[in-house]
């Protein structure tokens, strides 16, 4: 089996595509962390990202990792209030720079490791992802 170009993974679209279908579940402990864990999967692959380049995905791991879930739920609020007044603002903060390059070594934590034996399994879920988010940080510094 071929690896990702990008995250390094095997078969990561399908996993990313498994993922997403735990997520709109909405049960835990998937959905709650359904938007760190789209944050983590358009990091590992920057030719993914959108028009932003990254900088609300950045924003949004960031406030995952210094606050944890809390502060996630905080910055989605803010940004659906923004939204629903029509208001352009971007997810991001003062301070907190977007990516600016392409990482060239290996994520330390791919979605491979995050679904074990491709199931997402969950127990220690939350753990993995948030392995999974200080490996996608550490490699764009
Ligand atoms: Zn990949």
């Amino acid at each position: 089996m071929e690896s990702c170009a990008e995250c390094g993974a095997p078969s990561c679209t399908e996993l990313f595509h498994a993922l997403l279908a735990l997520d709109h579940s909405r049960q835990p402990p998937w959905g709650p962390l359904h938007s760190v864990s789209v944050a983590c999967y358009q990091l590992q692959h920057s030719s993914q990202l959108p028009a932003d380049r990254g900088a609300a995905a950045w924003t949004l791991l960031r406030a995952y990792l210094d606050g944890g879930l809390d502060e996630v739920t905080q910055l989605v609020g803010q940004a659906r209030r923004a939204n629903s007044h029509r208001v352009r603002g971007p997810l991001v903060r003062p301070g907190t720079p977007p990516p600016r390059e392409t990482p060239r070594t290996p994520f330390a934590v791919t979605i491979e490791d995050v679904a074990v034996n491709g199931t997402f399994p969950a127990q220690d879920f939350a753990a993995r992802v948030r392995s999974w988010a200080t490996a996608t940080t550490n490699a764009w510094h």
